[in-house]
């Protein structure tokens, strides 16, 4: 959300001397809403000392309070704005034009007499109001919205705000998520350090913090699942070793799920749909933790029928709902997400920071490296070198995301052309005009084109894999 300080007017009129307009206090806008009282007098302060140069601190401060009071603004003044007919909640499915929002906090009777928690969790039924669209603020699930107009007899309403998201994943598009579980199994299908490794940085560039869940823990040795962990360990991953089959170590995964609403993420065969089923059933339970599934069972059908779906179809539109876990505050999203990472929101330079091993390297270093733009691959006075397990790893991604790089650049330049050019016509008078006839000289996206290169990479990988297997199979021979 875009923030306008509107301090023009004061600047300009102490160049004027116009003593009384100093007194103006700058307005920090969002959109159509200004901060103003005690916020905006405390703002007013923060911008002083900014101004006088205070410290670095004071700017992320400043910073910070403006995105809360910018940001979230009908939340913090929700109680003295809100109205028998207004709720604050959390959109938990999407379906064509309509949202279904769970209240987390229900507007003031007419007569202000009002319980904790009075009408949260009452499921509406919600439009998404046409100026949302119109100014595409798109409404994901996970989003906590702002609903007005509320019919608490047919239980309906109008979303009329989204309030700031902490985080959101495309594949499957939720927001607000707190946790991605990198879900494999160890055996059936085993284990393959090339993929996970994909999936690991993948689910690291959406800055969401993850846990690596190993499962089919019940088809492996001891010894396989110590060589594992420690690996991992040593990646600066702490894996969750399980078995869904047989409800092994799943007991440990309840803390980790409480108060977050978590994505699974995983390819195909590891059991990604199984796990999901029984982390919404019983059987995993510690008796304290199981809470009444009784208003949310219908989902559990709904469940069963999209993984049975997505196990099959790749590219078909995903429907998506958080389902409330019996943990404490836990939600889970329903379709399991990255069936194969394109690594869209990788680049070249973010790579390294996307390994845990390599960010540890650069904090312990007393030294930086030698070249600024280091990208820690043969550099001289590269104080992360390559003596790491993932190195070769990380090289071979590199080569990957630096090609698709170049391969943009060639296509696009530098640049992103605008879409309209100036002319000075003979008048003198500057005039716009389109620089392409509509439909006409039009390009390949920047999306097809990474999409044919991912298609590119995935059929050359799989290619070499049908080698290696026919190699070994002669080798077997
Ligand atoms: P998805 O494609 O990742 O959603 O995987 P599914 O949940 O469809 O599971 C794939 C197969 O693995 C199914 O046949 C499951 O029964 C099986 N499976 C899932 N978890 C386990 C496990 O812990 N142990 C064993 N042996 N099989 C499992």
């Amino acid at each position: 959300m875009e923030l306008k300080e509107i301090g023009a007017l004061r600047r300009s009129s102490c160049v004027l001397g116009l003593g009384f307009a100093t007194q103006r206090l700058p307005v920090v806008r969002c959109g159509r809403k200004n901060a103003h009282g005690p916020a905006r007098k405390q703002l007013h302060k923060q911008w002083d000392r900014q101004r006088r140069g205070d410290s670095k601190q004071v700017s992320r401060q400043w910073n910070q309070q403006v995105r809360d009071v910018t940001t979230l603004p009908d939340v913090k003044r929700f109680d003295s704005l809100s109205t028998e007919d207004r709720a604050v909640g959390q959109v938990t499915s999407a379906q064509a034009n309509f949202m279904t929002v769970v209240v987390e906090r229900a507007g003031a009777l007419d007569d202000g007499l009002r319980e904790e928690g009075f009408r949260a969790g009452i499921k509406l039924l919600c439009v998404v109001r046409a100026l949302l669209k119109k100014i595409r603020r798109r409404v994901m699930v996970g989003d906590s919205v702002l609903v007005s107009g509320i019919d608490w007899t047919d239980k309906r309403g109008m979303i009329e705000d989204v309030l700031q998201r902490r985080s959101e994943t495309s594949d499957p598009p939720v927001a607000n998520v707190d946790l991605l579980l990198v879900l494999f199994s160890l055996d059936r299908p085993r284990l393959d350090p090339v993929i996970l490794n994909r999936f690991l940085v993948e689910a690291e560039s959406t800055g969401i913090p993850l846990a690596v869940v190993l499962n089919k823990a019940d088809l492996v040795t001891q010894e396989m699942k110590d060589s594992w962990e420690k690996r991992l360990t040593e990646w600066g991953y702490k894996p969750y070793i399980c078995s869904v089959e047989t409800g092994m170590g799943l007991h440990d995964m309840a803390p980790l799920l409480e108060d977050k609403t978590s994505v699974v993420f995983g390819p195909s065969g590891v059991g990604k749909s199984s796990l999901i089923n029984f982390l919404r059933g019983r059987s995993c339970l510690p008796p304290d933790d199981i809470q009444a599934l009784d208003e949310v069972d219908d989902e559990v059908i709904r469940v069963n029928e999209v993984s049975y779906r997505t196990g099959s179809g790749r590219h078909t539109t995903r429907h998506v709902s958080l389902l409330h876990l019996p943990f404490r505050g836990a939600m889970l999203a329903d379709t399991p997400g990255f069936s194969y990472p394109n690594l869209s929101m990788v680049t070249s330079n973010s790579l390294a920071s996307l390994f845990p091993e390599v960010r540890a390297r650069l904090e312990k270093s007393e030294f930086s490296c030698g070249f600024a733009d280091c990208q820690h691959i043969s550099e001289p006075d590269c104080v992360v070198g390559g003596d790491w397990e993932r190195y070769p790893y990380y090289v071979s991604l590199w080569n990957e995301v630096h090609k698709r790089e170049e391969h943009e650049k060639a296509v696009f330049g530098t640049k992103q052309e605008n879409d309209m050019r100036f002319k000075v016509r003979e008048s003198g008078v500057k005039q716009a005009e389109p620089m392409l006839e509509l439909k006409k000289h039009r390009r390949t996206s920047r999306r097809q084109v990474r999409q044919m290169v991912d298609s590119d990479v995935r059929e050359q990988r799989d290619e070499q894999r049908e080698l290696d297997e026919l190699e070994n199979a002669d080798a077997a021979v």
